[in-house]
């Protein structure tokens, strides 16, 4: 994990290092207190009538991001406004809508943004839950979704625009890079290129939207590289113990306001509890992060060299030369600590692998303290018919791990013991 670039703070040119532990909680506010209280309350009481009354005038007209002017827990609340002003500068991003899980942050930009007779452009593979969300409840809707086979392919990627804008307008560029848990690459700036071309032909705008979930503010900037929104599962690396579900987009607030008056109509707001706990982690996410980047980086080499061990996906390893290695260099400041990697045989040596580990938890997620690790094909690929999931690289053999901060010794010692008994 290389050094993250300085952001705006009261005038203070600060690092995301330390943006993370204090944007957007000011003691003053309440009391002196050094640390935020949990508003743990659904609803907020007007001081008057005539308050009342032009708090819903600003709130209706999109005239207020102020903390004092609250009105009841769907539409907003003061743990809200802390965890997405910290999320919005991390990410890069003027303004953040942060939500109740990934897939509420997914679906509400989804659903909000395109409309029936659209089309979607979309990398490849992308997680279990965007790929059931566009390939049956858009299609539903009448949004054609078009999967972009090499992403790092221009020539490849503007031709399945074209295919796309044959049958209607191209309404969104949905990219997953890395993607889960293929770690395959695309090329943001490319895309980005492609969907201003797309704007002018058609006189519509096209959003690009990037999943970030799988590096996180701290090795990779997606707004940076020209995309308009970063979403990103605060699930995992954000939340970073495994303890709470929450989902954030970052961007421009003409795009962000949009996708919270969809949440509040939708009642997919993150609650009081989830978004302090929330906030409390981002504090410690840049450490968590780097660690767990140093321990993957030895598992990776460890499994690397390992007999049983047929292949591995893993960013560090990215070969030399490659236009994906050169892609992944331009874009990203790290190699995140998720990867998967195939065991030699199928399920079968899969699952005796998997239920051979003491210390290795088998769960699906990632980027929580402890590691994890999961049989892509039956578990969060399950629903992803096998011929798709088998053209995204993920077949009987591939297993999934999320790699945590313990000691790096007895991970090692673990994963050498569990391959030893297939
Ligand atoms: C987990 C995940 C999501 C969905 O997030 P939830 O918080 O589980 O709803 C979306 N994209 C990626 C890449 C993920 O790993």
């Amino acid at each position: 994990m290389k050094d993250t670039p300085a952001a705006g703070h009261n005038g203070l040119a600060l690092h995301a290092e330390t943006l993370a532990i204090s944007h957007g909680y000011d003691p003053a506010m309440v009391g002196g207190a050094a640390k935020p209280p949990a508003f743990m309350t659904s609803t907020f009481v007007y001081p008057s009538a005539a308050a009342a009354k032009e708090l819903h005038q600003a709130f209706f007209d999109g005239t207020t991001t102020s903390l004092s002017g609250h009105i009841y827990g769907r539409l907003g609340h003061p743990n809200l406004d802390m965890v997405e002003k910290r999320l919005a500068v991390l990410d890069g991003g003027e303004d953040a809508a942060v939500f109740a899980s990934g897939m509420a942050a997914v679906s509400a930009t989804l659903l909000s943004l395109l409309s029936p007779g659209d089309t979607l452009l979309h990398s490849k593979p992308v997680y279990g839950g965007t790929d059931m969300l566009v390939n049956q409840e858009l299609v539903r809707l009448g949004i054609r979704p078009f999967g972009i086979s090499d992403g790092v392919d221009e020539v490849a990627m503007a031709r399945t625009a074209e295919e796309a804008l044959a049958t209607g307008p191209v309404g969104l560029i949905w990219l997953e890079s890395p993607a889960n848990p293929t770690a395959a690459i695309v090329d943001i700036p490319a895309a980005v290129a492609l969907a201003a071309r797309l704007g002018a032909r058609q006189g519509r705008k096209v959003p690009v939207v990037v999943d970030n979930t799988f590096l996180g503010p701290f090795v990779q900037n997606p707004l940076a590289l020209g995309a308009d929104l970063c979403m990103t599962s605060l699930t995992k690396y954000a939340g970073g113990h495994s303890d709470l579900l929450a989902g954030g987009i970052s961007g421009a607030r003409e795009l962000t306001s949009r996708l919270k008056t969809f949440r509040t109509l939708v009642g997919s707001t993150l609650d009081a509890h989830s978004s302090w706990l929330l906030l409390r982690s981002f504090e410690t996410m840049a450490l968590r992060t780097g660690r767990a980047e140093q321990n993957a980086a030895t598992l990776a080499a460890f499994l690397q060299r390992h007999a049983k061990v047929g292949s591995i996906t893993y960013l560090g390893f990215l070969p030399e030369g490659s236009r994906e290695r050169e892609v992944f260099e331009r874009q990203c400041r790290g190699t995140g600590s998720t990867f998967s990697f195939r065991i030699k045989g199928g399920e079968a040596e899969a699952f005796r692998f998997l239920d051979a580990l003491r210390v290795l938890r088998m769960a699906v997620s990632l980027g929580g303290t402890e590691t994890l690790i999961c049989h892509p094909a039956s578990t969060t690929h399950y629903a992803v018919p096998r011929e798709r999931r088998e053209a995204a690289g993920i077949d009987d053999g591939t297993l999934r791990v999320s790699v945590g901060i313990e000691h790096v010794d007895d991970l090692i010692a673990d994963l050498s013991q569990a391959l030893e008994a297939i």
